[in-house]
């Protein structure tokens, strides 16, 4: 009785094997993908079936969003509130701040040793050292904060508006962290260079990026971009935000926003090119919603990443209707300006306000983040207006300023191997 007994949990077992070992290669790579969790490794081997050669796998690209389903982990997550906030208090010290680009999944493509490679090692981190970062974060007890809710815009007895920081309340031990990410474009130049592609809602609903892997594969993931990355964390550590607050995304329009290519182009105005451009832009318009909905937000980080410390009062004009044309009306109003190159208008915003500041506040914004060696802060005085630096976590920080970023990570702990060693590094 009890051989049969085994004999038959043997062939349940098999069937049951075999049902899902179907499942799965029915489905896409993102719901493989999507058991991976934590996987340190920056090169994900969580890809997918090969795609046809050339470039035909982006028209594939739709398909294999739609074959994301859902997995018990996304509902789970779904379903998992953040935790009371318990013994909240009340905090006016300095409200730290970090910002990073679009992590280098492939470093084999990054660091290949051509023209491109200084500048990735430079201002990237890979995805290994962006895991690790933000786990440090997450032990020295930062929690995520919303950037808008930091300063709000008051009036005063006499009509004047002000900008006034608000006395944060935060639990208690606890330090607000203001993370954002620039550029957040999948810029043409980085294709086939160890990035993602652009961001995809999934059939669970859920944002995932969509890339290829060194050997053309289609990848779908949630362990290879910065978005779904810091999203998945704050799934399983509620506590590293507050009140669902996650990053600020910094965008240009030069080459669309968020992997879609939303831009105009002065040199085409044909019919194709504008329809082609709305199709991006219908495509683009449910990943902005689900951004805003998980607790992303948005700032202008110019059109053509123009240097607006040297530009002209007019290609500097120019730039930010462009912005406020074909982006700012995808993603809404926003306060927030972040600097392209951390070069501030009218080449100082501390101790005047140039006409480029004003034309910048007429458009409605409000505080203007600059990059600094601590996250400095000032409400000015003359204008209702916050001008602030932020720091960078790249690799410029993680080979030279070990020290300075010890009070968030340690570089030698997050470093990535896959550096190139001759570039040096100062510990
Ligand atoms: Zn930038």
């Amino acid at each position: 009785m009890k051989k049969f007994f085994y004999a038959l949990r043997a062939v349940l077992l098999l069937a049951l094997a075999l049902i899902l070992s179907l499942t799965l290669s029915s489905c896409s790579a993102g719901n493989a993908d999507a058991d991976k969790t934590d996987a340190v490794s920056p090169t994900p081997d969580a890809a997918i079936s090969p795609s046809p050669a050339g470039d035909a796998a982006d028209e594939s690209e739709p398909d294999d969003a739609t074959h994301v389903i859902a997995t018990p982990e996304a509902t789970e997550a779904i379903a998992q509130e953040p935790e009371e906030t318990q013994n909240l208090a009340p905090y006016d010290g300095i409200v730290e701040h970090l910002f990073f680009h679009t992590p280098i999944v492939y470093t084999e493509q990054a660091f290949d040793g051509d023209a491109q490679e200084e500048g990735f090692d430079q201002y990237m981190v890979t995805v290994s050292e962006y895991k690790k970062i933000l786990q440090n974060l997450y032990d020295k007890g930062y929690i995520l904060v919303n950037m808008n809710d930091v300063w709000n815009e008051y009036t005063d007895e006499n009509g004047k508006p002000y900008m006034k920081r608000e006395t944060l309340m935060i639990p208690e031990g606890k330090k607000p962290l203001i993370l954002s990410y620039d550029d957040i474009s999948y810029y043409e130049y980085m294709m086939d260079n160890g990035f993602p592609y652009r961001l995809i809602i999934g059939r669970d609903g859920e944002l995932w990026s969509y890339g290829k892997d060194p050997q053309g594969n289609a990848v779908i993931s949630q362990d290879v971009d910065c978005v779904t990355i810091l999203d998945k964390f704050i799934k399983e550590h509620p506590d590293f935000s507050l009140g669902g607050a996650k990053g600020l995304i910094c965008l240009t329009g030069y080459n669309g926003i968020l992997g879609y290519r939303t831009q105009t182009d002065s040199k085409d105005s044909s019919k194709e090119f504008e329809e082609r451009r709305q199709n991006e832009i219908a495509r683009v318009r449910p990943i902005v919603k689900r951004l805003k909905e998980t607790g992303w937000y948005f700032a202008s980080h110019s059109w053509g990443h123009i240097n607006l410390n040297t530009a002209s009062f007019t290609k500097m004009k120019n730039d930010a209707d462009k912005w406020m044309d074909e982006v700012g009306s995808l993603i809404g109003p926003t306060k927030l300006m972040v600097y392209p190159f951390g070069s501030r208008l009218d080449g100082d915003d501390v101790q005047k306000t140039g006409d480029a500041f004003k034309y910048y506040h007429s458009l409605g914004f409000r505080v203007f983040a600059s990059v600094g060696i601590e996250s400095f802060s000032r409400v000015k005085k003359d204008i209702s207006a916050v001008i602030c630096d932020r720091m960078h976590a790249d690799g410029l920080t993680l080979r030279n300023e070990r020290e300075r970023y010890m009070k968030f990570y340690d570089a030698a702990e997050v470093w990535d191997d896959a550096r190139p060693e001759k570039y040096g590094r100062k510990w």
